[in-house]
């Protein structure tokens, strides 16, 4: 069966400007044909089963020829998958979609066009500029300058200075001098403000702003590389009033995230806000064993205190009790202990509210205050990873307390951008990396190697996880407290300015 194929314009930069159709369609893909121009964040949504095929040209290669595109994608689609054609910003705004839509529709294979956010817009709102002002103009207008190799640019000049708009040229960086020399012929005053962004809406995003008679000079003189547009109208005598992305705290730095998947958004998203570019790069992978055997005979014997140090941890108890044929019930009359609020919350999105959360949330206190409350005596059940802490079990038998740990689920080590993460150590092109355990610093040690790590800063969400940072000589920064929120005002504070 022939599957559609839909277009989807990824924006351009991070996963925040994707559409929400656009995530849904790359969830569910089984074929992913993208460009170079697509951020990382948004190829992190493709799954993991899928095909991915980068069809865009890298550094010394040329790009894939637009006819093996368009074979390509029949060809995914013919093979029953759902395929997505993934673009920069708008798919249809010089993207070729146009193209790629007739092939399709010439080859009966059934397609779909997702629009995304073009450059061409989100370029200058980052950089402070509204395309459009009622103060200024009443139109914008959107200008290919592309030259091929010895030919002169075919450009109207003349009619566009005559609306008076905005005007945003693309893919025009090598022509940028004959762009404006085309419009001061044309009659603009050289006074008239223009812009280049390059890396518009990224991290890494940089601005030159100048008038139409200085642009070229300045664009020189500032290095500025592809991919970049320029703005040319009054509107860019904004861009410093109304420059609210570079004014965000992180903006500039680039942090790698390192929790397990399944429970990094929060620190994703939060760092994102900041205005950081930020790299998901588990260094775990959580995997539930499937065997219950060890929880449901520990069941048979009588706890006092059913002992959760993770919301993964709470998360594998409510399933591997539902394998067992049971349900939270099996843990009736036991009183319930968290190790902090992230855990407690998970175990309140099942309706059970925690008799105990420690002052401060690792194992130490939490062992503290078990031994504590359960005064020498009595049986608690630990609900956890098998890697967990062993000062919890040993502080709990040393103070009287009979202590049965149930291995729930395994922390496998991962790092599938080892290589990138090195990489970017390397060039100093990493400002610092979050931890929120001591097995996802192992594991980031061991992935990019320790000779790598002098130095860099590790914010760390604990104590636990700062000492072994700093075992591999990293910088250690620890947060005010194990919470999620601590630790994104640690990394502002630490790597602001
Ligand atoms: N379909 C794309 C444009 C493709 S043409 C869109 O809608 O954005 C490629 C050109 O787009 C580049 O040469 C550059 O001029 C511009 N461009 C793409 N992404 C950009 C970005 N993040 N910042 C600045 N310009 C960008």
């Amino acid at each position: 069966m022939t599957e559609t194929v839909t277009l989807v314009g990824a924006g351009p930069g991070g996963a925040e400007l994707l559409t929400r159709g656009g995530d849904a369609a790359l969830r569910q893909a089984d074929a992913v044909v993208y460009d170079r121009l697509v951020d990382e964040s948004i190829l992190d949504l493709i799954p993991k089963g899928a095909e991915r095929i980068c069809v865009g040209k890298k550094m010394g290669h040329h790009p894939v020829p637009q006819d093996e595109i368009n074979a390509l994608l029949v060809r995914l689609a013919r093979q029953g998958k759902r395929t997505v054609r993934l673009k920069g910003g708008d798919c249809y705004l010089f993207g070729r979609g146009g193209e790629e839509c007739e092939y399709l529709k010439a080859h009966g294979v059934p397609f779909r066009v997702l629009p995304g956010v073009t450059s061409a817009l989100a370029a200058p709102a980052f950089a402070g500029i509204p395309v459009t002002h009622r103060d200024f103009c009443s139109s914008v207008h959107i200008v290919t300058a592309h030259v091929r190799a010895g030919k002169p640019l075919c450009i109207d000049f003349e009619a566009l200075v005559r609306t008076g708009g905005t005007l945003v040229f693309l893919m025009g960086l090598t022509a940028l001098r004959q762009v404006t020399d085309g419009l001061t012929a044309a009659g603009m005053p050289p006074d008239m403000p223009a812009a280049v962004i390059e890396n518009g809406a990224r991290g890494t995003q940089r601005k030159v702003v100048s008038t139409v008679g200085k642009l070229a000079d300045a664009a020189e003189k500032a290095r500025v590389h592809s991919p970049a547009l320029i703005v040319v109208g009054r509107v860019c005598a904004l861009s410093g009033t109304l420059d609210w992305w570079t004014a965000l705290p992180l903006h500039g730095k680039t942090l790698a995230v390192t929790r397990p998947e399944e429970r990094n958004a929060g620190l994703v998203d939060g760092l994102r806000a900041l205005g950081a570019e930020v790299i998901a790069a588990p260094c775990i992978e959580l995997h539930e064993r499937g065997d219950t055997a060890s929880l449901t005979g520990a069941l048979e014997e009588k706890h006092d205190w059913a002992v959760f140090t993770s919301p993964a941890g709470v998360q594998a108890a409510v399933r591997a009790l539902f394998r067992a044929g049971r349900d939270l019930r099996a843990l009736y009359g036991m009183k319930f202990a968290c190790i902090g609020s992230a855990t407690a919350e998970s175990l309140a999105s099942c309706g059970i509210s925690a008799d105990l959360v420690p002052e401060a949330y690792d194992s130490e206190h939490l062992a503290d205050a078990l031994c504590r409350e359960m005064q020498g005596g009595g049986a608690a059940l630990l609900l956890r990873a098998a890697e967990g802490s062993r000062i919890l079990p040993e502080k709990l038998k040393n103070s009287g307390i009979r202590v049965t740990d149930v291995p729930l689920y395994d922390t496998v080590r991962c790092c599938a951008k080892a290589d990138e993460l090195r990489e970017r150590i390397r060039n100093r092109a990493l400002d610092g990396v979050t931890f929120t355990s001591a097995s996802t610093v192992h594991s980031f040690a061991e992935a990019v190697g320790r000779e790598n790590l002098r130095g860099l800063a590790a914010l760390c969400i604990g104590p636990v996880t700062a000492e072994a940072a700093k075992s591999y000589e990293m910088k250690p920064f620890t947060a005010q407290e194990a919470t999620e929120t601590a630790l994104l005002a640690l990394c502002k504070t630490v790597l602001e300015g």
